[in-house]
């Protein structure tokens, strides 16, 4: 049995922060639990051909590039989902997707989850964090770890806020999925992941 979750949000709103904590979570309560950071794979593969040193500079590579290993990381993704469906029998299996609806690139607003893309990964659910624009500069001005000055700007966020929505829903209709709006609140992550806990309880198994 499996239940698969994408998850997205602005940069910085807390998308890996709350999905680790409702990992364990989600662990103590008997699933067998797998975050899966699109990002990482397609650093990884970005690396390894030597165009990328760091995952926010991933972004800013033609979009053709980014293209090409959106699309075989979601293969790749695509497959791992399919080996742990064949292996997972009546234990219960969770598998998080945690990514981007909508990429702000040099040359436009990019889709993270085209058809190719989401119809690999077939969620029950598209969960969307959010959190106010303040809530999320303050956020990315104290982590030290990545640089996201391309997503510090009050009105870009705030746009954004609306873009992630009209992104993620056009995802989520062409498999069917849910689109749950998850508030991660200041100094609540536990709260928010609890929150995302009981969805996923709460989903079909
Ligand atoms: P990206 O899309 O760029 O990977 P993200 O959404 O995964 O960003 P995180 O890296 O999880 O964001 O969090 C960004 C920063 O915000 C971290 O320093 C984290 O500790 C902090 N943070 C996350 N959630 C909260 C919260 N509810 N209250 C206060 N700080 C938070
Ligand atoms: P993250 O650590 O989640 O911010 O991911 C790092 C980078 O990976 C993002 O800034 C994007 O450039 C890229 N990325 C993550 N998910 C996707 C996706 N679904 N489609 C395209 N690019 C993505
Ligand atoms: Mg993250």
């Amino acid at each position: 049995m499996l239940k698969t979750i994408i998850a997205v949000g602005i940069p910085g709103v807390g998308k890996s922060t709350v999905l680790n904590t409702a990992m364990k979570e989600l662990e103590l309560r008997g699933y067998s639990v797998k975050v899966i950071n699109f990002g990482d794979l397609m650093l990884d593969m970005l690396m390894k051909r030597g165009l990328v040193s760091s995952r926010d500079d991933i972004r800013n590579l033609p979009l053709s590039i980014q293209r090409e290993v959106q699309r075989d990381v979601a293969e790749r993704i695509g497959s791992e989902l399919r080996r742990i469906r064949e292996v997972s029998g009546s234990k219960p299996h969770v598998v998080i997707i945690d990514t981007h609806a909508v990429v702000k690139t040099g040359t436009g607003y990019w889709s993270g989850l085209p058809a190719h893309v989401i119809t690999n990964i077939m969620p029950d659910s598209i969960v969307i964090v959010e959190a106010s624009v303040e809530e999320i500069l303050g956020r990315q001005a104290k982590d030290f770890e990545r640089r996201r000055s391309d997503y510090s700007d009050a009105e870009l966020l705030n746009e954004l806020l609306s873009l992630n929505r009209y992104f993620a829903v056009s995802s989520a209709n062409l498999v069917g999925a849910s689109v749950y709006i998850l508030r991660n609140r200041e100094g609540k992550v536990r709260e928010t992941a609890s929150e995302l806990v009981n969805l996923i309880e709460n989903l079909r198994g």
